[in-house]
Order: C-alpha cells, then sequence, then structure tokens
C-alpha cells in the first residue's frame, strides 16, 4: 500500500489522515470491532487536522455510502446471478448477505471518502 501514499487512495483505503497519512483517523482501525466502528480521534495527533470540519460533518458520508452500497449490490447481483447463474431468490439472498457482512467496510469507507473530498494531502505537514 505504500505506493499509494500522496494520493487521496492511500488515505481512504487506509483510513489514515487525509492531510499527513501518518496515523489512523480511528481509535480502533479494525472496523469489525463493532462497538469502536464510529469512533474517531478528535485531532491528527501529527498535524492538528480536526476530523470532524464541522458539527455533523459526517452525515454528508451517508450519500457516499449509498452509492457504495449500491455498487456492492451490483457487484453481487453479477458474481451470483451472471457468473455462478443463481436463481433471483439466491440472488436477493446473496446481495443482502454482502451488504450485512461489507456493512463496516463500506461505513469507513465512505467516511473516508467524506473526508477526502474537503481535505487535501499535504507533505509539508
Ligand atoms: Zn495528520
Amino acid at each position: 500500500m505504500q505506493f499509494l501514499k500522496g494520493s487521496k487512495s492511500y488515505s481512504i483505503l487506509t483510513g489514515t489522515c487525509p492531510v499527513c497519512q501518518k496515523e489512523s483517523m480511528y481509535v480502533d482501525s479494525n472496523p469489525y470491532k463493532l462497538q469502536n466502528i464510529l469512533k474517531m480521534h478528535e485531532r491528527c495527533s501529527h498535524c492538528g487536522t480536526k476530523y470532524k470540519i464541522e458539527p455533523s460533518f459526517f452525515f454528508g458520508a451517508m450519500y457516499v455510502s449509498y452509492a457504495l452500497g449500491v455498487a456492492v449490490s451490483v457487484a453481487a447481483f453479477i458474481i451470483a446471478h451472471v457468473f455462478l447463474g443463481g436463481e433471483l431468490m439466491t440472488t436477493f439472498i446473496a446481495i443482502t448477505l454482502s451488504l450485512i457482512v461489507l456493512m463496516p467496510i463500506i461505513l469507513r469507507l465512505s467516511r473516508n471518502i467524506w473526508i477526502n473530498m474537503f481535505l487535501n494531502y499535504n507533505e509539508a505537514v
């Protein structure tokens, strides 16, 4: 993943600070520990970037989460129905299961994408 460092993809995929990319924004970097899934540091301890730019900042991540959910559903549909030849009911169950299983990742990714729309990498900090 180091080769992506400095690009937005690095911060999005690793959940690191969008400005310095030196530490995780999250208290627990494993999204599957559900009790900590939304716990974020208030500021980056390296560059002091405030993650919650304004009150309720991360509500906007819902739009991103919606788009990611649709993308996952379409991918699950293509795999289950087109490649594996599943019937419609099986395909429906496959889509639902994929969304449930990937929910923590979708949630974190959408926050990472959202904050990266507003903050840019800065090598100097
Ligand atoms: Zn930082």
